[in-house]
Order: C-alpha cells, then sequence, then structure tokens
C-alpha cells in the first residue's frame, strides 16, 4: 500500500504543526512518501514564507532593502529548527541565499519556501529529502514530462524507503527552477500518486474535506463524504476552493483517490474524491452548492432568428472580438441570452451593444446587471426525479425570484441566476430544502 501525504503551508507552520505531521505519519506505515508545502500561516504565524518570499523579490525590484523581511524569513526557520532541536544546517544555506537573493530568479527564490521547510521536515521525521529539482521535470512549455518525472521518481523510491519532497516547483530541460501556480504543491502531491502508482493520495490542510455550502453562509454546513471529480469541477468553478484545481488531472487519469483531510482534526474522515461513484440510495441527492457573484447578461430579441443559421455565429462573434467569454447561453424561441462575467464588460458595454446591433440587427437588447449564479451539483440528480421541483418551490416560498436556469443534458448541475441581493438568501432556501 503507497500513500501520498501532501501537507499545505498552514499545517507546516511551525513547530507545534510539524508535531501533528509527525504523529499522522507515524500513524500508518503506507505514509512514506510526504509532500511539504511552504511554513505558512496558522495561529501567531500571520505570515506564509511564499509571501514574504515574493516580497523580498519586489523589494529587490524597486532597490529598496530587503534585509529586514529576509530575517523575518529565516527567524521563522530558526524556531522551528530549535523549537524541535534539529541539526540539519540550514544556516549556512539562507546565509548564502540572503547574500545572493538579488541575482536569483524570482522562480528559484520563491521555491526556497517548499525546500527549507521540506529539508526540517525531514530531519523531523528522520525521511530522506528529495530535492523537486532533481525529480519533477517540467517541458519548456510549462507542463510536466510525466515520463522523465516518473523515471526519476522510481529511482528515488528505490534508493529511498521513505522521503520528504517539496511541493510547488521542478526544474526546466535547462535547470533553471520553475515553479508552479499559487497553491501549487497540491499538483505536486498528484504527481506524485500517478508516477508512484500510490493506491490513495491524502492532501492535508486545515479544514475536514468539502461542505456542502460556504460556511459564511450556511452555519454549520454538512460534510461531504464522497465526492466525484467531475462535480468537484463544478463546484470548484463556481468558487468552492480547497484543492488546487490543476490538481485533480494527473489522478483522475490515474483512477487514484484523493483524501482530503484536516491536519487539526485527524480523525475527521474528510472528503474523499473519486472518478465515480456507485450510486446508492443513502447518498444525498445534493453534492454541493455554490455560487458566484458578479455576472450580467445581454438578451437579445430578433423574430424569427432560428431561421437564420448565422445568426449565433455572428452574435458570439461580436464576443470573440472583445475578448469576452461567454459563460453561459440560455435561449427561448426568439431571443437569447449571454451571460459574462461582468467585470469583463462593464466600461464597454454600450460599445458591446452597439457592435450586436451592427451585426445581427436585432428587435432589441436589453443588458442586465448585478447578477448571481448558483450551482447545486449532484451526480444522484439524474436518477431521482423532483429535485428540481424541491429546489424551485424552496424558492419560491421564499420569495426568491428565478432570472434564469440552466440545466445540460448530463443533469450534474443545476444553475439558477438570481439578482445579486437575494443571493444569500437563495442559497439559504436551496440549503433548508435538500436538509430537512
Ligand atoms: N507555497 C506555495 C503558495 O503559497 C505553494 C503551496 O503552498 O502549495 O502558493
Amino acid at each position: 500500500m503507497i500513500k501520498i501525504t501532501k501537507f499545505g503551508g498552514s499545517s507546516v507552520a511551525n513547530s507545534e504543526q510539524f508535531k501533528k505531521v509527525k504523529s499522522i505519519i507515524e500513524a500508518d506505515e503506507a505514509r512514506r512518501f510526504v509532500v511539504i508545502s511552504a511554513a505558512g500561516k496558522a495561529g501567531e504565524d500571520k505570515n506564509k514564507i511564499t509571501d514574504l518570499l515574493y516580497l523580498c523579490n519586489a523589494h529587490v525590484e524597486y532597490h529598496v532593502d530587503y534585509m529586514n523581511i529576509f530575517n523575518m524569513i529565516k527567524e521563522r526557520f530558526f524556531k522551528i529548527k530549535s523549537d524541535l532541536g534539529l541539526s540539519t544546517d540550514i544556516e549556512g544555506e539562507l546565509d548564502e541565499l540572503g547574500k545572493n537573493l538579488p541575482k536569483l530568479s524570482v522562480d528559484e527564490l520563491v521555491s526556497r519556501g517548499e525546500y527549507f521547510t521540506s529539508k526540517l521536515m525531514a530531519d523531523f521525521l528522520g525521511f530522506a529529502f528529495v530535492d523537486a529539482k532533481d525529480v519533477i521535470r517540467f517541458n519548456y512549455d510549462g507542463t510536466i514530462d510525466f515520463e522523465l518525472t516518473e523515471k526519476e521518481l522510481e529511482v528515488a523510491m528505490l534508493k529511498y524507503e521513505r522521503f520528504v519532497i517539496p511541493g510547488f516547483y521542478g526544474v526546466l530541460p535547462d535547470g533553471q527552477i520553475k515553479v508552479m501556480s499559487r497553491g501549487g504543491s497540491d499538483i505536486t502531491g498528484s504527481i506524485l500518486a500517478k508516477c508512484l502508482k500510490a493506491d490513495i493520495y491524502e492532501n492535508w490542510t486545515d479544514v475536514s474535506g468539502f461542505m456542502m455550502a460556504d460556511p459564511r453562509i450556511i452555519e454549520n454546513p454538512r460534510q461531504i463524504d464522497k465526492i466525484t471529480y467531475a462535480e468537484l469541477r463544478e463546484l470548484s468553478y463556481m468558487g468552492a476552493s480547497v484543492l488546487h484545481e490543476d490538481a485533480v488531472f494527473p489522478v483522475k487519469e490515474a483512477n487514484i483517490p484523493i483524501n482530503v483531510l484536516n491536519t487539526n482534526k485527524p480523525d475527521d474522515k474528510g472528503t474523499i474524491i473519486l472518478d465515480s461513484i456507485e450510486p446508492s440510495e443513502k447518498d444525498p441527492r445534493v453534492t454541493g452548492i455554490a455560487g458566484r457573484k458578479g455576472f450580467s447578461s445581454f438578451t437579445i430579441y430578433k423574430k424569427h432568428m432560428s431561421d437564420d443559421a448565422t445568426f449565433l455565429q455572428k452574435l458570439l462573434n461580436v464576443f470573440v472580438k472583445y475578448g469576452v467569454t461567454v459563460e453561459h447561453m440560455p435561449s427561448g424561441i426568439d431571443s437569447v441570452s449571454l451571460v459574462v462575467k461582468e467585470k469583463d464588460v462593464a466600461n464597454r458595454y454600450y460599445d458591446i451593444i452597439e457592435s450586436i446591433r451592427k451585426e445581427v440587427k436585432p428587435d432589441n437588447v436589453k443588458y442586465e446587471a448585478g447578477i448571481s449564479i448558483i450551482a447545486c451539483v449532484g451526480r444522484n440528480m439524474a436518477t431521482r426525479p423532483g429535485t428540481s421541483g424541491k429546489l424551485f418551490t424552496a424558492l419560491g416560498a421564499d420569495k426568491v425570484n428565478v432570472k434564469v436556469i440552466i440545466q445540460a443534458f448530463d443533469e450534474i448541475n443545476i444553475l439558477v441566476g438570481v439578482a445579486t441581493e437575494d443571493f444569500e438568501r437563495a442559497i439559504r432556501a436551496i440549503y433548508n430544502s435538500f436538509n430537512h
């Protein structure tokens, strides 16, 4: 059994958190390969090391003294080292880094957060340290070279029975360090799980997995026990975020489950993410509810528009011309609405309307801002009639006016658009209707 365990920044923020990680690792023999983020925020420690490193870089760019910030970084590492009585020599390397900092590329500089945190963790756990720059290989276009990475990781696995590896960075073919996007250690964990053919990818963070709704809107929402990748994609797109979006792809291909777990509550069972889940009557009808504010819509009215085969193409070309992505496109017989992000069109919607008038000669065009979209996601909706009935009854009973309804044939998601002032109320109404 192989488990890849990845610990996020808050799980390794200070020596107290390090101790929690150690007891988690020691509780299970299968936890032999550990991916570590840079020390982040927790308790007294209010800064993420990665943020401080980016700040150092900004100081260098503006020719401002960076030493104060750099010393804060050093202090964080020294404190973890002395609290835990570790012996890894990081002083020399940190001094060198301080001196050479202006000469380093941004990527190399910010990768040092993961590098030093992992060195300390390897020492504390008594595991080998494997540098990501020796095993995580990028192609020049920034994608992962899986073939080479797999080879390197297999070598590391044969050499060391247990190791710690820094997340977030790897190396380009020319030997330069390259970092992933923010939160990228999740991706490193996923790459390891795929390449080492893990049975499970455990992603340890500071929440016990995914909640059915945003706890800022719903008090104590229900925990999601199991979710499919497809459902997760829908929910993360609509704003629910715990895991880096790109972390899903490597393990999804290899069909490896991800278990999102809480370092501060290791006994909680968290959320399991799987490629597919056998339908069960016991599973809830709706897996999660998420939503996003900040949409607006253009509604175009034109009699007999469906007789013109090029109508939609011409209309969409207007949006292509302005570089605006159309998020949804619900339609009636003689009308169609294009839902877009408000920020993409806010200061030029007059121009867009003008272009629409020119291109498709509509009878009328209406622009409406201040729309929020709520996604009600569930793999079980397709097999259980009455889901949308329940949802709309709840909204009606709460006097929420539904502006738009979108459901595709895969029936995994029902989207409803409401006025932004109704957003929270609508989420509460939907949540309550599926939890009582
Ligand atoms: N340390 C990086 C960040 O703060 C990567 C990570 O934590 O996953 O974004």
